[in-house]
């Protein structure tokens, strides 16, 4: 039995995560559950998981949810001490970071050091806090273990190669809802339009991360980090059908990728049972269905979001945190209706063009670099 403990239970990946622990109830328990303010699936999930502690952002949701939750044992905590308790549960082994944005980084580097093992989902974690969190991951003894579907592809990719030399990684993106459009066309999209994703259903800021290709290059520095790998050899590859999720070529030439429907429980199921393999109830990939599998270059023009990934890397220090904290508020304000699709970018490079540069920051200094960027943005948009 492995207990576990989540970090946004109600959303994509946390309801994921729960499904895979239905169909492995034998071997997983969920020990801790924390979310942001959905109460009502949070309540539910609790009654049916029976975990030791629940968290909820929110002050007044949590009182309701205590309210609610009375006739039971299970305890419930607020705020981001609610989140490090979770993250922390003694009895847990492994903690899924399912949450959004750079508020994971204190649960998960709190969670390292309480000897967790960390299944990822919260790519901006390691792009803002990766030089701490790997590092501080090898002294504590534990392993991260990728839940971003191309992570998962990659690390499946490098199994039994440990002593062999990595040519590049081939990094697959589907392109998203607007791949081939031109800059012009872009003008002109709507939210609606850009929350179409062709071929994975997610939560909402990763969806419009997909569409600005900011989501795959959030990913070439998670793959950075989680890899040890030079940006140069990291290569992003488009690939609509969303069918080989990323691969590996070794110096010999070989390619090594995996394939398989698009369905996140696969990569959630691997990091849990991590190095085995299990069964998982899912539609079985068929590829005479499939037909062909198609590679293009990204449009980096246009899609200039991933250039300024590249970029941001190239700069180190706190320019990963200045590019994804400025990312992480222009798409709220363009799910609010408050900017337009392309003033996504247009803000991240100018958040990069006007923020002071700090090398190797800390933890502290990486926040400050956040409400730096926040500031920015809000005085000028
Ligand atoms: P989501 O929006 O569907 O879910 C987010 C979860 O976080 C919810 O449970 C929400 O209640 C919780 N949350 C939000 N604010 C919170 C707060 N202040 N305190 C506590 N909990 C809070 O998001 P998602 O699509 O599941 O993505 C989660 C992470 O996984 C992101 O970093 C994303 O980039 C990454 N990821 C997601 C997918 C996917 O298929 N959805 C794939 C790869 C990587
Ligand atoms: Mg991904």
């Amino acid at each position: 039995m492995k207990n576990i403990a989540i970090l946004g239970s109600t959303g994509s990946i946390g309801t994921q995560t729960l499904d895979i622990v239905d169909q492995n109830k034998e071997d997983l328990q969920v020990v801790a559950l924390a979310a942001g303010s959905n109460i009502t699936l949070l309540e539910k999930q609790a009654r049916k998981y029976r975990p030791t502690l629940v968290a909820v952002w929110d002050q007044a949701c949590a009182k309701e949810l205590k309210e609610n939750l009375k006739d039971t044992e299970i305890s419930v905590v607020s705020g981001m001490d609610g989140l490090l308790a979770v993250a922390t549960h003694p009895a847990s082994e492994i903690l899924v970071t399912a949450i959004v944005g750079m508020l994971g980084i204190r649960p998960t580097i709190a969670a390292i050091e309480a000897g967790k093992d960390i299944a990822l989902a919260n790519k901006e974690t390691l792009v803002t806090a990766g030089h701490i969190i790997m590092p501080l991951a090898k002294k504590c003894g534990v392993s991260i273990l990728p839940v971003d579907s191309e992570h998962s592809a990659i690390f499946q990719s490098l199994q039994g190669n440990a002593h062999n030399k990595i040519k590049k990684i081939l990094l697959t993106a589907s392109g998203g809802p607007f791949r081939g459009k031109t800059y012009e066309e872009l003008e002109h999209v709507t939210l609606e339009d850009a929350l179409k994703h062709p071929n994975w259903s997610m939560g909402k800021k990763i969806t419009i991360d997909s569409a600005t290709m900011v989501n795959k290059g959030l990913e070439v520095m998670e793959a950075k980090w989680l890899f040890g790998v030079k940006p140069s050899q990291i290569e992003v590859v488009v690939h609509p059908q969303s069918i080989l999720h990323s691969a590996v070529m070794y110096e010999d030439g070989a390619v090594i990728g995996q394939m398989g429907t698009p369905d996140m429980r696969l990569p959630i199921l691997y990091a849990l049972f991590y190095p085995n393999r299990r069964m998982l109830y899912a539609e079985e990939l068929d590829l005479f269905k499939v037909g062909s599998l198609t590679f293009e270059r990204p449009d980096r023009e246009t899609f200039y979001g991933l250039s300024l990934a590249y970029d941001a890397l190239d700069a180190g220090g706190n320019v990963p945190t200045v590019f994804n904290a400025a990312n992480e508020r222009a798409v709220a304000k363009f799910l609010d209706g408050k900017i337009s699709f392309i003033e996504i970018p247009e803000i991240i490079a100018a958040s990069m063009e006007e923020i002071y540069y700090k090398e190797d920051p800390t933890l502290e200094e990486i926040l400050d670099t956040e409400a730096a960027t926040y500031e920015y943005i809000e005085s000028r948009w």
